[in-house]
Parts: structure tokens; C-alpha cells; sequence
């Protein structure tokens, strides 16, 4: 069989643990005997972190720039424990938070659904995909603990010398404070990933926060999309025959309750880290939940959300075999195949992509899946497999499709 052939390479970096032996397999099973992959190579597994300084992040993610599109490994990302385990140099920052800063872009997340695998939501019939603001709001804030009676004001200095205040409040007695603050630049970016984004996937926009109340902070989110909208996307959507608007968080999540999904829904920092972690468990389950990170400038990474599956990782080197859920990372790699193949009209890569997800979910609607799936399935006859197993199920219904 002639293998497809690339014209660009993509960025491939490897990760940690369980998720670093799922992604040789998927190379060796799903991946090469396809595909002549051009990949540009960068182990961000921990250990070649350390050795090089965290550098091999930094360049991985100069290398996006260059190329356009990666797909990345869950990593480890440091703590106490893991020093000790790894013997670090140093506790080395969240490779994704590295990459996320350079690349400047907006993670969104969509579960992938299979018959057999039912929302807890009934009316769900297509994904929600959660678009998460990525800077700022409560993570970067400035708190302080009131210790008695006192003014506590928010001050701005300006280099100019000028100053404005606002009184927080006139405080009795103890209390708590808290001062948070956005970028237009980070708030504008976010607005154009979205916005791109929904264009590519061809769903409607909804973006919510509660400006009712924050009249300056969320009204100031609420308008610049507005803006950014009117003068960039307007006629592109109406051409594709899509929806952007922006409703209040309350309402929104009344109506994504009763939709039957397919829309993009954007939020503020905290709103999207809670809403995007209700929204994957509603859906079923964190092992199949995609994620890609989209730049304002039109570079792409795709891995999976969950982590590097530690505990059966632990399981694996004592030799045990185990039935981890491989479906987000090879999604991960159709999405950065298909990505790679539109930008350089390459259809035989798209189509591969396409068909390496219609043969992944093929097996689950088969009955064929890993534990996590055949405990909450409504298939009547499921066979619980190991990974390697899985996977190769996965080639053989890819050969024959
Ligand atoms: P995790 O790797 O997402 O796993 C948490 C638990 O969820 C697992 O123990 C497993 O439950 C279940 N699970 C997750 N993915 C699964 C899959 N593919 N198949 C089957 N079950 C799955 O989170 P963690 O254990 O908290 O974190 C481990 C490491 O991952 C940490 O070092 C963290 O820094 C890193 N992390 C990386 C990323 C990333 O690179 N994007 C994201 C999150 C965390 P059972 O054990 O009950 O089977
Ligand atoms: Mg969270």
C-alpha cells in the first residue's frame, strides 16, 4: 500500500508516562504504516526537560510558529513530589502554560461522541465545545485578608502621574479583598480565536458573562467581541449561515441545558474552568474529551485534556497490562493530520484523519472499548480490552474502511 505522502511537517512533541506509551503505539499502529510522517521531533517528556532547561518547550513552541501545527503528549507538570521522583533541578513551569504564553491562544475542548456513550444531558445530541479564556480574571489576582475596621480603595497610578480611585469599601470589621485585572490584548485575542475558531468548525458563537453586574469589567469583555465581531466576522458568518451572540452566564446555562448542543461557547477565565469540567463529565467521561489550542495568528496544537494517567503508568512498569482510554490523544493526532492536510491541500491527509476517527469510534460503537467505557456504557455486550489491544482493533476496521 502507497503510504501518504507530507509536504510540511507538523510539530510532534512526546510526553510522560502511560500517555508517552500510548503515543508510540498509536505512531506504530495507527499512524506510520499510513502515513510518511514529516514530524519536526521534541521530547518534553520531564527528564529531556530537565537536561536541556526547559529550553526544549520554548523551541517546540517556536517550532509551531513556524510550522503551524503541532500535537502534543500530556506532560508531567512539576510539583514537590515529582522533584523527588525525577530529581529536577529546578520545579519547571507547566509546559502548556509555557506554550499557551508564547503562542497566545484560546484552548478549546469537545468531547468526542459515540453511540453507546449517552450524555447525562438527554436533549445533547451534538458536542458543545467550550472555548476557555487562558489569561487573567481571579488566577492573576491580588488578595488581602481585612484585618479590622478601614477604607480599602483600588487605585490607579498613571505614568503620567495622574491617579484615579474607587472605594471598595468603608470595612466595620474583618473581611476579605480581592483585585483582578485583564489585558485589551489578551481579551482581543480571545475574541478572534473564537471567532476563528467557530468559522472553521462552521458552529454558532454564544459568549456569556454577567455584565449586568460587572458594568465596566464584563461589559468591557462584552464590547470588545461585539467590536471585533461587527468589523471582522459579521459577513463571514452570515455567509456560512452562523450565529455569534452574546447572552447573559445565568441564561446561557439554561439554554446549553436544554439544547441539543453543536455551538461553541465562550467564557471568561473562571467561568471556563468550571463550566468546561461540568460540561466533560455531562458528556461522559475526561478520556474523551479533545482539546487544541487556537492562536490568534492561526497556529494550532492539539493533545488530549487529561493528564499523563499517572496511576496506571505505575501499573505498566510493574508489567501489568491496562486498559487506558487512547481515544483523546489519537484524536489528537487526526486533528493536527487534518489541520496539516488543509492548510497544505493535501485531501489524502484529511481523509486519513477522518477515517482514523470513524474506525476509533467504529470499535467503541462495535462493543470494543477499554474499562473506563465499559463501566458506563449502554452497549449490551461490551469486551473490555487493554490499550494495546484497543488500538489494534482500531487498525484493523482502518484497513477495511
Ligand atoms: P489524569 O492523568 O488526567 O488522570 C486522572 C484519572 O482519570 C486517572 O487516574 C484515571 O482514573 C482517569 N483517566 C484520565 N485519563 C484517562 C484515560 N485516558 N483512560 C482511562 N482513565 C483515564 O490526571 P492526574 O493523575 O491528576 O495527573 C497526572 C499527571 O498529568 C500530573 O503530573 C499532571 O501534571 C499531568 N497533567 C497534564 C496535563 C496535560 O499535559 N495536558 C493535563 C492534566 C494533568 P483511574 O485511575 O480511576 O482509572
Ligand atoms: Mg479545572
Amino acid at each position: 500500500m502507497n503510504k501518504i505522502t507530507m509536504t510540511t511537517p507538523l510539530v510532534e512533541m512526546d510526553g510522560d508516562e502511560m500517555t508517552r506509551v500510548l503515543w508510540q503505539m498509536i505512531k506504530d499502529e495507527l499512524i506510520l504504516p499510513f502515513v510518511d510522517l514529516k514530524a519536526e521531533y521534541y521530547d518534553l517528556g520531564l527528564k529531556h526537560r530537565d537536561e536541556t532547561n526547559d529550553q526544549v518547550t520554548v523551541d517546540a513552541a517556536n517550532a509551531v510558529k513556524k510550522y503551524g501545527v503541532a500535537v502534543k503528549c500530556a506532560t508531567i507538570t512539576p510539583n514537590a513530589a515529582r522533584m523527588k521522583e525525577y530529581q529536577l533541578k529546578e520545579m519547571w513551569k507547566s509546559p502548556n502554560g509555557t506554550i499557551r504564553s508564547i503562542l497566545d491562544g484560546t484552548v478549546f475542548r469537545a468531547p468526542i461522541l459515540v453511540k453507546g456513550i449517552e450524555p447525562y444531558v438527554r436533549t445533547w445530541k451534538k458536542p458543545i465545545v467550550m472555548a476557555r479564556h487562558a489569561y487573567g480574571d481571579v488566577y492573576k489576582a491580588a488578595e488581602m485578608r481585612i484585618p479590622g475596621p478601614g477604607t480599602c480603595e483600588l487605585v490607579f497610578r498613571g505614568e503620567d502621574g495622574s491617579e484615579t480611585k474607587e472605594l471598595i469599601h468603608h470595612f466595620q470589621g474583618p473581611g476579605v479583598v480581592q483585585g483582578m485585572h485583564n489585558l485589551d490584548s489578551s481579551i482581543s485575542a480571545f475574541a478572534h480565536s473564537c471567532f476563528s475558531y467557530a468559522l472553521d468548525q462552521k458552529m454558532d458563537l454564544w459568549f456569556a458573562s454577567k455584565d449586568t453586574i460587572s458594568k465596566k469589567y464584563d461589559q468591557h469583555f462584552k464590547l470588545c467581541f461585539q467590536e471585533i465581531f461587527d468589523r471582522d466576522y459579521k459577513e463571514k458568518f452570515e455567509a456560512l449561515g452562523l450565529k455569534y451572540f452574546y447572552t447573559l452566564i445565568d441564561d446561557a446555562v439554561a439554554r446549553a441545558v436544554k439544547s441539543e448542543g453543536g455551538f461553541i461557547w465562550a467564557l471568561k477565565n473562571y467561568d471556563g474552568d468550571v463550566m468546561s469540567d461540568l460540561v466533560a463529565s455531562a458528556f461522559g467521561s475526561l478520556a474523551m474529551m479533545t482539546s487544541v489550542l487556537v492562536s490568534p495568528h492561526g497556529w494550532y496544537e492539539y493533545e488530549a485534556a487529561h493528564g499523563t494517567v499517572q496511576r496506571h503508568y505505575y501499573r505498566w512498569l510493574k508489567g501489568e497490562q491496562t486498559s487506558t482510554n487512547p481515544m483523546a490523544t489519537i484524536f489528537a493526532w487526526s486533528g493536527a493530520l487534518k489541520k496539516r492536510g488543509e492548510l497544505d491541500h493535501n485531501q489524502a491527509l484529511c481523509t486519513f484523519g477522518e477515517k482514523l476517527e470513524k474506525a476509533s469510534v467504529l470499535a467503541i460503537e462495535n462493543g470494543l472499548m477499554t474499562g473506563d467505557l465499559a463501566s458506563i456504557t449502554t452497549h449490551p455486550d461490551p469486551t473490555t480490552l487493554n490499550s494495546a489491544d484497543f488500538i489494534h482493533e482500531i487498525r484493523n476496521i482502518l484497513e477495511t474502511i
